[in-house]
């Protein structure tokens, strides 16, 4: 079982009291003309995930506690939790094992 502290209520327990909510960070192409935004950038932000060996940050949701979604850093190799954070805290910057992907540019020049 993995240990989750939730960084809002302070619920301590399983995973299996939470919900993973897949890979954090992840921004929506931001266009004044929506319609120069590439279907590249768009398949990007729909689909395209980093799958990091080592540290990754997540969303986690606090379903039997608080009910709020919160961030945290996961060892993928190790499964370990590195740390929990709100959502309003900074993403903190991390020594990834692995370059992250590069993604498309959010709009055609
Ligand atoms: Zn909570």
């Amino acid at each position: 079982m993995l240990k989750i502290t939730c960084p809002v209520c302070g619920l301590g327990a399983d995973e299996t009291e939470f919900t993973a909510g897949g890979e954090a960070h992840i921004v929506r192409p931001a266009s004044t003309d929506p319609e120069n935004i590439s279907d590249e950038a768009f398949r990007d932000y729909l689909y395209v995930r980093d799958n990091p060996r080592g540290l990754a940050h997540e969303l986690w949701l606090c379903a039997r506690g608080c009910g709020k979604w919160f961030h945290a850093v996961r060892d993928t190799y190790s499964h370990e939790f590195k740390m929990f954070y709100k959502l309003s805290d900074p993403k903190p910057q991390l020594n990834l094992t692995k370059k992250p992907r590069a993604r498309a540019k959010a709009a055609k020049s």
